[in-house]
């Protein structure tokens, strides 16, 4: 041991993967996902909402698209930015301001500081999170998103306070926003739509905890994508 033992709980970097390489990857694996999960996001929310999840989030994260394609440099705080102000104008009813609102308050919650790490995503992730209870007037338990991405930022932070590397982290998140998802099946929604229905809305994932699980696992996907990519990391 002596001065040379590492630190117990090292905030460790994403090896040779910066910040905004990571936030790129996401914001278009995610893209590529609720392209590809439209029709059952949307068939989700007939059953206990409009039916218009899927077509929603997919319109939004395809302007996104376009809209990264065409800046292509930009800090991780300008991309999440980015991606906030384009869901907010692009996807409309419910989602479009929540989501909005999360990837803002990402933006917001710390300074692009190169690398990514445990610690900036759980401090991230927490404080968006945070924002979109706050705008929803919601909280977990009442069959929302929210009850996939408070769960993620308590899996996060577990993660960082263990000193665990941002890629054990986000696949621990991920399958922890799969059971979150797959939890708001037997809720009864108090908040948005699915309200109106009450007990009948029992039995039945939320569109929304749905979108965010896929949001999720496409953040663990960006990571090892962009980390077994060109300047793999260790
Ligand atoms: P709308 O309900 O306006 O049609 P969407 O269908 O796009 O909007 O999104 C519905 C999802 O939004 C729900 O499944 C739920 O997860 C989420 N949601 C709705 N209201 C709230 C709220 N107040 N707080 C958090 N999430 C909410
Ligand atoms: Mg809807």
């Amino acid at each position: 041991m002596g001065d040379l033992a590492p630190d117990p709980r090292p905030d460790r970097p994403v090896g040779e993967v910066d910040g905004a390489s990571l936030i790129r990857a996401w914001l278009t694996r995610a893209a590529e996902r609720v392209g590809a999960a439209a029709a059952a996001l949307t068939e989700l929310d007939a059953r206990i909402g409009d039916g218009d999840h899927g077509i929603n989030l997919e319109r939004g994260f395809r302007a996104l698209r376009s809209r990264l394609a065409v800046e292509r440099g930009g800090s991780s705080v300008d991309l999440l930015r980015l991606a906030g102000r384009t869901l907010v104008s692009t996807v409309g009813g419910a989602a479009g301001p929540l989501y909005g609102t999360f990837f803002l308050a990402m933006a917001d919650a710390s300074p692009d500081r190169g690398r990514a790490t445990t610690v900036e995503l759980a401090d991230r992730w927490q404080a968006a999170a945070t924002a979109v209870g706050r705008r929803g007037r919601s909280t977990t338990g009442e069959k929302t998103m929210l009850d996939v991405l408070v769960p993620v930022g308590g899996a996060l932070r577990a993660a960082a306070d263990a000193g665990d590397p941002p890629r054990d982290a986000l696949r621990r998140a991920a399958t922890v926003a799969d059971d979150a998802c797959a939890a708001t099946r037997p809720m009864v929604a108090t908040k948005g739509r699915a309200s109106y229905l009450g007990e009948r809305s029992r039995g039945h994932v939320d569109p929304g905890a749905a979108s965010s699980a896929l949001i999720v696992r496409a953040l663990a996907e960006a990571l090892d994508q962009a980390s077994s990519g060109a300047g793999a990391s260790r």
